[in-house]
Order: structure tokens, then C-alpha cells, then sequence
């Protein structure tokens, strides 16, 4: 990791489903940037437990917190809990995420609705949350020139159109408006709102996309940069987006992605 410059001094930064892949390597080198950092998680205990606690050993703060980013009640206590830790909160990094994928005949409505609601209802419901407690917490005492930052976990999905993945693709470009609506909204009262798209980052989540050397040959073509990404690529981007260094970006998506959004397909002619 590179060297921190304590650009979360003070911040409280809470991070959705950070117990493994994007939102972990997020959670560390948030609290490597002087954040107290929340990491949320909604079933593996453990391995929350075990980041909070190389957190604390590096000399940070955090705790985990479990809670299903779905369901209205587990976000409310969520918040609940993290004002209880660390007094206040600054940042809300909405990074939890899953597939179920299936083609269009196939796909259950659980299937669906599953995707959508944790996928886009999640990011409707923290970001509710975090608006309401940045408003209540005012700018008085603030670490940061904002009021508040939110940063949705998109993907280049909000752009790139994924036959058998029709719930993750509709849910990801639900994000994309969801984040520019919202930005809109409350950018008069210092809110900053962004979305960061990966593109194939090397992740739990898309495993058999690059576990044999022919799925990473395969997955390589589509990457113009020529390498896969890892969970510490988002997490830089993360770190900036939450900055004070990122004061006057709202409502747009960073793709970091190798290019993979560049239409690759046409680097010979088309
Ligand atoms: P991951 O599976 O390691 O991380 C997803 C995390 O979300 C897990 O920790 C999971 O437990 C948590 N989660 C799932 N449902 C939850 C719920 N209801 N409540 C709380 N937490 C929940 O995979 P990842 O790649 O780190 O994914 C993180 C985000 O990045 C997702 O939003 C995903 O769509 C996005 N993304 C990933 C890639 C990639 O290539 N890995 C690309 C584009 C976007």
C-alpha cells in the first residue's frame, strides 16, 4: 500500500458488506487514512471480526456491525450503531452487492427481487439513512468540507448492457440515476454523492471469471489495460472520492475499470 497522508482524519466512514473483496480492501485503507470505520457485514461474523481487529493492531478504530442492507430496520440500527461507536458519520461507502444470475426465462421473481433489493433498495435506504444523520450532525465540527459523502459501489454495468445478468445490469443502471438524482438534490446543502463503477476487479463475487487461466484469458480481451483489478485499485479511488481532494466532484460515476468500458471490441477497426 502506498504511503497514507491521513486524508480521513477525524471522519467516521461506514462501509456496507466490507467483510470481504472491494468493501474490505475500502474499510483498510479508509481506517490507513485515519477514518474510525463501521464494517458492516451480513453473515460472515468471522472474518468481519478479523479485519476490525488488524485494524485495531495497526493502531485505527472499528468495529463490525451486522446488519442486512435490505431490510429497513437492520439499515436504521445500523446507523444506530455506528453514531453509538464513534459519535457521528461522514462517509457511507454503499458497497454491498451480489449476482444471481439466470437468462430472462429462467430468472425467478426471487431471483429478481433478491438483486434489486439489496443491489438498489440498499443504496435507497443508507443513502436515506446517511442524509437524515449528515443533516441532524449539521457542519458544526465536520472533518471535512462537505457535510457529508456518499459513494454507491455501481459497476460498468450501469453502462455496459449483460445478457443473463438482466437483474444486476437493471439494478446497477438503477444506480447510476439513483446517485445523479440524489446528488442533484442535495448538493445546495453540501452533500456530496458519487457512484464508482469497477470493472472486473478480482473478487469473490466473479470468481469463475478468473479461477482458470482460459476464463482470465477470456475476461483479458475485454480489458484494454491487459490486467485484471484488485480490490485495492477501487479502494484508491474510494479514498480520493472521499476526500477533501474530491470537494467539488458530485454526481458522477469514476469508472475504474482498465478501459474495459472503452468499447474494446473496436481496437482493430471494429
Ligand atoms: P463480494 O462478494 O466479496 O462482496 C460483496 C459483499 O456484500 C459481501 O461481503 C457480502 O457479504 C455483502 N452483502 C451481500 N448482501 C448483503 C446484504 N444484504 N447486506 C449486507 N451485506 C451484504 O464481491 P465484491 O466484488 O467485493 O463486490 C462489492 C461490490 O462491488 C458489489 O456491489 C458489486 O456489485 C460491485 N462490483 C464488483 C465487481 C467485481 O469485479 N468484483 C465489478 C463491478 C462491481
Amino acid at each position: 500500500m502506498p504511503a497514507y497522508a491521513n486524508r480521513l482524519e477525524n471522519h467516521v466512514a461506514l462501509v456496507t458488506g466490507s467483510s470481504s473483496g472491494i468493501g474490505l480492501a475500502i474499510a483498510e485503507a479508509m481506517a490507513g487514512e485515519g477514518a474510525s470505520v463501521v464494517v458492516n457485514y451480513r453473515s460472515d461474523e468471522q472474518a468481519a471480526n478479523a479485519l476490525v481487529e488488524r485494524i485495531k493492531g495497526n493502531g485505527g478504530r472499528s468495529v463490525a456491525v451486522k446488519a442486512d442492507v435490505s431490510e429497513e430496520e437492520d439499515v436504521i440500527r445500523l446507523f444506530d450503531e455506528t453514531i453509538a461507536a464513534f459519535g457521528r458519520v461522514d462517509v457511507v461507502v454503499s458497497n454491498a452487492g451480489i449476482q444471481k444470475d439466470a437468462a430472462i426465462a429462467e430468472m425467478t421473481l426471487q431471483d429478481w427481487n433478491t438483486v434489486i433489493g439489496v443491489n438498489l433498495t440498499g443504496q435507497f435506504l443508507c443513502a436515506r439513512e446517511a442524509v437524515r444523520r449528515f443533516r441532524a450532525q449539521g457542519r458544526e465540527g465536520a472533518p471535512a468540507r462537505s457535510k457529508g459523502t456518499i459513494i454507491a459501489m455501481s459497476s460498468v454495468h450501469e453502462l455496459i448492457p449483460w445478457a443473463g445478468h438482466i437483474n444486476y445490469a437493471s439494478s446497477k443502471g438503477g444506480v447510476r440515476m439513483f446517485v445523479q438524482s440524489l446528488a442533484q438534490e442535495v448538493a445546495a446543502e453540501g452533500i456530496r454523492v458519487n457512484a464508482i463503477a469497477p470493472g472486473a476487479i478480482k473478487t469473490p463475487i466473479n470468481k469463475e471469471a478468473w479461477e482458470t487461466e482460459d476464463a482470465l484469458e477470456a475476461l483479458l480481451k475485454l480489458i484494454p489495460y491487459g490486467r485484471i483489478g484488485e480490490p485495492q485499485d477501487v479502494a484508491r479511488a474510494a479514498v480520493w472520492l472521499a476526500s477533501d481532494e474530491a470537494d467539488y466532484v458530485t454526481g458522477t460515476t469514476l469508472f475504474v475499470d482498465g478501459g474495459m468500458s472503452l468499447y474494446p471490441e473496436f481496437r482493430d477497426n471494429g
